[in-house]
């Protein structure tokens, strides 16, 4: 097994091996994750409990299981994977991935698959699917996902995981088992549905992804912070259809997720170099919100 040692003495738990069938571990409560993010090379993220992964990277052996693919764009260190995982999903008699991605995207990716159909000279099982904003796309259990604005270089899209919750409505909360059955028989709706907003995921987008409100309000927000000091200017950042550290800063008050959680970035930045900046500019109180996901260097 390919292995890359890394640890963090501060955190504790980021003790772990980087292993191509497992990517790196992220856990939160009782969320769990698994993946890989470099900015430009490589950035593919999966979520077992609702059988879902965001992004592909270049290809990884921990993301065959994943049934549902969630793709934010098509630059090749998120989306050049999918021949790859297309074909080990065929090799291992999976069924065949459904994989959503910004419109656009479809036909150059299904010519790409039409390439690799005739050098394999196989044709394989996927489907390709766009959906609009606010639509829902179903997963697992009582997960599904909606997408929100992201603002790249190419076309591009978020995408946050809700969970669905049945509860009894607050007016009839007290109320015996017997009362509840007469309210039943009545006729009376007794429970109600709530959408538990729990992961977003950004890809590659500018700061502006912020005003959407459901990206915001996820419990835990995986967003990209690709640039963290003067090496790169905001002004770069932007061109690029990038973040850099220096406008997330003045913003982190206004986002209500528990937990941020730092994606993508640049190689050039050790994950000491970010660590030093997060410790020297970060206001205390907000601090215990950022957590950079592991990484390799
Ligand atoms: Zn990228
Ligand atoms: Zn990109």
């Amino acid at each position: 097994m390919v292995g890359t040692r890394c640890s963090d003495r501060r955190s504790g738990n980021w003790e772990h091996t980087l292993s191509l069938a497992t990517g790196y571990p992220f856990t939160y409560r009782d969320l769990r994750l698994t993946g890989y993010s470099l900015a430009g090379i490589s950035t593919s993220i999966g979520f077992p409990e609702a059988d879902v992964l965001f992004d592909v990277a270049q290809g990884l052996p921990y993301q065959t299981p994943f049934n549902t693919i969630l793709l934010t764009h098509a630059h090749m260190d998120h989306a050049s994977g999918l021949p790859y995982l297309i074909s080990q999903k065929s090799m291992q008699s999976r069924p065949k991935p459904l994989v959503i991605m910004p419109k656009e995207a479809i036909d150059p990716l299904k010519r790409i698959m039409s390439i690799w159909h005739e050098i394999d000279q196989f044709e394989y099982a996927f489907e390709f699917k766009a959906v609009a904003q606010g639509e829902n796309i179903p997963l697992k259990g009582d997960f599904f996902a909606r997408s929100f604005p992201t603002f790249h270089r190419v076309p591009s899209q978020g995408y946050t995981i809700f969970k669905t919750k049945r509860r009894l409505r607050p007016e009839f909360s007290g109320r015996t088992p017997h009362e509840l059955g007469a309210l039943r028989k009545a006729g009376e709706i007794l429970e109600e549905t709530l959408e538990e907003n729990l992961i977003s995921y950004t890809g590659d987008t500018r700061i502006e992804f912020l005003e959407s409100d459901q990206a915001r309000k996820s419990k835990l927000l995986f967003m990209e912070v690709t640039y963290w000091d003067s090496k790169k200017s905001v002004e770069n950042a932007r061109e690029w259809g990038h973040i850099h550290f220096d406008e997330l800063l003045p913003r982190l008050d206004k986002i209500e997720a528990e937990k941020i959680v730092l994606i993508h970035a640049s190689a050039r930045h050790t994950t000491k170099a970010i660590r030093d900046i997060i410790e020297d500019r970060v206001p205390e109180h907000l601090k215990p919100k950022l957590v950079l996901f592991p990484r390799p260097v």
